[in-house]
């Protein structure tokens, strides 16, 4: 099924690019490289990927301008792979239209997990809401979007409103990272202070309902400096 994906790997690190294109190869999806930023917005457009793979730090353009320039005309999932010294880049890229980021040095496992989750997401958007509405299921926690509904293990937990707001789309975006201004622009609206204080508070709450343990939460993660990513879905 995966040799109908295409996949466009920007990334002039010869080491990176070639552990990239064996992991994908391995799992028969079809590769496109491209050494440059300019090959790779040349190929994005002749080739039109199922997803790219977009290395930030490109000897000829900035990575956050190659977002900027597909998100015109295409809004095919972009991964961007980052260094990890420049957590605000992270940020930056989600904001200018990536889909997600992975941090230097990865392995194969999570590579795949992000490129499955950035596809399965891009599906859906064409499927429509339907799909989104289905109820969202992880060890044991259960969302129902339709009847404002969360138990875990069968057990009722209550939430309030903006809690649920929060949890939904958390859920609703399951693998995926979601920025603290999203989140909190979301729920409060678009002229709330960007203080994240309130959305900690929420989420410290939120925790001590849903997470067997808090201290160690198995459904939402915090990701430092950037936001929050919930656990996938349970396959079905
Ligand atoms: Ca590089």
């Amino acid at each position: 099924m995966n040799k109908m994906i295409k996949i466009l790997v920007i990334e002039d690190e010869k080491n990176i690019r070639n552990f990239i294109i064996s992991v994908l190869n391995a799992q028969q999806y079809q590769v496109i490289p491209a050494v440059t930023g300019r090959e790779g917005l040349s190929q994005a457009t002749s080739q039109c990927p199922n997803l790219i793979l977009l290395d930030l730090g490109l000897p000829d353009m900035d990575g956050m301008e190659i977002i900027t320039k597909i998100r015109e005309w295409s809004s095919t999932p972009i991964i961007v792979i980052s260094a990890r010294i420049q957590e605000d880049d992270k940020v930056l890229a989600l904001d200018a239209g990536a889909d997600d980021y992975i941090t230097k040095p990865f392995g194969n496992s999570e590579l795949l997990a992000r490129i499955r989750t950035a596809l399965r997401h891009s599906n859906r958007l064409h499927i429509g809401g339907a799909i989104v509405n289905r109820p969202y299921r992880c060890g044991g926690l259960l969302i129902d979007f339709e009847k404002h509904q969360v138990t875990r293990d069968g057990q009722e937990i209550h939430l309030t409103q903006n809690e649920f707001k929060i949890v939904s789309l958390l859920a609703k975006n399951c693998g995926r990272v979601l920025l603290y201004d999203h989140l909190i622009e979301h729920i409060w609206g678009p002229y709330s202070e960007n203080d994240n204080t309130i959305l900690r508070v929420n989420m410290a709450n939120i925790r001590r309902k849903l997470e067997p343990n808090p201290a160690e939460p198995i459904y939402i993660f915090t990701e430092i400096g950037v936001g929050y990513r919930m656990a996938e879905e349970d396959p079905i």
